[in-house]
């Protein structure tokens, strides 16, 4: 199943995406509470054609978590060590877009806005010192993510949270996939586009450590909520590691797709 939040005549909705359009759900709380109420209302019998609704982010997540350096040779494309343990970080919740919103940065600020493509994992229900074995029963769904990265602000502060926590930096949907739907979130294809050329072309399987121990992990240190979304790291094919670089400026239109997930596209503005 796929969920959206979305806008229809300035009143924003829950519904189930299908070939036809958006069968709204009968519901008034958001995809987060929902998510955390366990349960998947029952449609109405509205149904909204996309040509005449606003996307929103699919979520507003609480708490964004996220991994760096996941794919060996997304690590090697920037002269990193292949991590013995996840590198995890935290992105800021304002950071979230969703498809079709821009994406904006003072130039003053930073100059080196990078894209990075991951598949997004959202939790479905509290996580507390979760086993591996376990873990997947915690999984909602998953959705399609841009950690949007400022490389030189990356660089200079050490931490990481401006350099990937401005806001509009964290692009994610279009919708959310339930866990049912996606077979193996192992065996998904990962591609980024800006301005309609291929950046990035990778695949779930390559990831160092796999969700199910990420979740392991994170759930150790952190209570894990519904509607929590952890960023999975991303492939190789980020602008940095380009020769001679590449960052994205105004006008730049960056596309990230998931087979089975879907396709989010954000147009760049310097401010
Ligand atoms: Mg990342």
């Amino acid at each position: 199943m796929k969920l959206v939040s979305y806008l229809a005549d300035g009143t924003s909705y829950v519904g189930i995406l299908g070939e036809d359009g958006i069968q709204r759900l009968d519901t008034d709380v958001s995809m987060r509470d929902l998510i955390a109420s366990g349960e998947i209302p029952s449609a109405s019998d509205v149904t909204d054609t996309l040509d005449h609704v606003t996307l929103l982010p699919p979520l507003m997540p609480e708490k964004i978590l996220a991994i760096g350096r996941n794919y060996v040779e997304h690590a090697r494309e920037l002269n990193n060590e292949v991590p013995s343990q996840p590198l995890v970080f935290a992105v800021m919740p304002s950071a979230i877009i969703g498809t079709g919103d821009t994406i904006e940065w003072e130039n003053d600020l930073t100059e080196q806005v990078d894209w990075e493509g991951e598949l997004a994992v959202i939790i479905g229900k509290t996580a507390r010192r979760v086993s591996a074995d376990d873990a997947l029963d915690y999984v909602f769904g998953y959705t399609v993510a841009n950690d949007v990265s400022a490389r030189d602000l990356q660089s200079s502060d050490k931490q990481w949270v401006r350099a990937k926590g401005l806001d509009t930096f964290c692009p994610i949907g279009p919708c959310i996939v339930t866990a049912d739907d996606i077979a193996n979130p192992h065996d998904l294809t990962i591609v980024t586009t800006v301005d309609q050329v291929e950046k990035q072309n990778g695949s779930t399987a390559n990831m160092i450590f796999k969700i199910p121990f990420l979740i392991e992990y994170l759930s150790r240190a952190f209570t894990l909520n519904p509607g929590d979304m952890i960023l999975t790291g991303t492939p190789s094919g980020v602008g940095k590691a380009m020769k001679p670089p590449q960052f994205l400026t105004t006008g730049s239109v960056v596309s990230i797709e998931i087979d089975g997930i879907g396709k989010i596209t954000n147009t760049c503005q310097e401010l």
